[in-house]
């Protein structure tokens, strides 16, 4: 075992009321894993301090093996107070790049022993994530603070190795809550939706980010520690993806158009009529008659509003109305419009009778003369599969 390493400038550095924990003569180690100070306000005792930092010294070292990114001149500072997680009796914050602050209600049952016995260790896994996601990935919005959550409970829970956090235990009925945390605009206030107790429903938006962690695992096959690099938008996808592979819409999102995704084009809020389908052409033979019967009327399908829920999270949605109309007169202003185009549009899906073949149209413009239109014909093995792209008809590049 190599011994830990950490900046002669840090070491130098650390106020006197600070501890450097170091792993101990046990593996001849010379070298703190973490620095720990104490703020004024409670008296820790020795038994307390030696408690705690054991604790520490553990935790900080087996996350370390693990995950890799926490700082090397980590500093954990102690503190006592009473604004803390009433089930647990303390709560844990971060400071980037390098710090993590340890409340704890001196007053709960077990006082800062027993206290920190129970919680410290899954507590420091929990922000230690935390430190090292959010030095990744900037946290701007409500759903990078509610994914970091998740990502950071669903380590702790996993690699912890204390009792499941109560805050991590999302209800059986959850694809419902990520469904109404999804529709909340992006201004929703974070302290209402992201705290803990937001909603009536105590601890929505940890469970909320617990359950699209486990998908987001699952869908990926990636382990949490490498999810905690990659961006909120990818996570919330593949937290989605179950919702989209039940609509014939889902496999649209993973196709390119002349180039462009529609994650990149941002998709339109109102679904397109479909254009008629000429039911003699050879190529489209191939698809299911019912289907080619159902798309060759004159209006097979109308114009309807998009459902969110059909769109993966991280593609934008755009209001038809803003998209400006094609001018009239020959002017410069054609060039202008048709250089301004961008967007992705789809129309409502045709479904065959047995629920197993659906087609629709699309069109993809990504501005200038880029753009790509056609029919997707989508099928599933059965009522329960997942939908899944069989062909592309391309009927028209811009
Ligand atoms: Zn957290």
């Amino acid at each position: 075992m190599t011994p830990l390493r950490c900046p002669r400038s840090w070491r130098a550095a650390g106020p006197v009321a600070a501890l450097a924990v170091c792993l101990g003569a046990a593996i001849g180690c010379r070298e703190p894993v973490a620095f720990v100070e104490y703020r004024p306000g409670h008296d820790f005792s020795r038994a307390e301090r030696h408690a705690i930092e054991a604790i520490v010294n553990r935790a900080v070292s087996d996350v370390r093996a693990v995950l890799p990114g926490v700082p090397a001149d980590l500093r954990i500072t102690v503190q006592a107070g009473t604004r803390v997680i009433p089930e647990t009796g303390e709560t844990g914050s971060v400071g980037l790049p390098r710090s993590v602050y340890w409340t704890v209600d001196p007053a709960h049952e077990g006082g800062v022993t027993g206290v920190a016995g129970a919680w410290l260790r899954a507590t420091l896994f929990h922000e230690l994530y935390h430190l090292v996601r959010e030095t990744a990935v900037p946290t701007t919005s409500l759903r990078d603070r509610v994914v970091n959550e998740g990502l950071a409970t669903a380590f702790e829970r996993d690699l912890g190795g204390g009792a499941p956090p109560p805050w991590g235990a999302y209800p059986d009925d959850a694809l419902t809550w990520v469904g109404a945390f999804l529709a909340l605009p992006r201004d929703a206030p974070e302290a209402q939706w992201a705290s803990m107790d937001s909603d009536g429903r105590r601890w929505f938006g940890f469970k909320v980010g617990t359950w699209m962690a486990d998908e987001a695992v699952r869908r990926s096959g990636r382990s949490l520690v490498s999810l905690a690099a990659v961006p909120t938008g990818d996570i919330l996808d593949w937290a989605w993806a179950r919702q989209l592979d039940a609509v014939p819409f889902g496999p649209l999102f993973a196709q390119r158009y002349h180039g462009a995704t529609p994650s990149t084009l941002g998709v339109i809020d109102t679904l397109m009529p479909m254009r008629p389908l000429d039911a003699n052409a050879e190529r489209y033979r191939q698809l299911p008659p019912a289907l080619r019967r159902m798309a060759s009327v004159p209006v097979p399908t109308g114009a309807k509003p998009l459902d969110p829920r059909t769109v993966p999270p991280s593609v934008a949605i755009l209001a038809a109305e803003s998209m400006p109309s094609a001018p009239t007169t020959e002017s410069p202003d054609v060039l202008r419009w048709y250089l301004r185009q961008r967007g992705f549009a789809f129309s409502d899906a045709l479904v065959t009778p047995d629920g197993l073949d659906a087609l629709i149209y699309y069109e993809a413009d990504c501005g200038g003369t880029c753009g790509e239109a056609g029919y997707a014909w989508m099928r599933r093995q059965s009522l329960r599969a997942p939908w899944v792209l069989r062909t592309k008809f391309v009927s028209g590049y811009a």
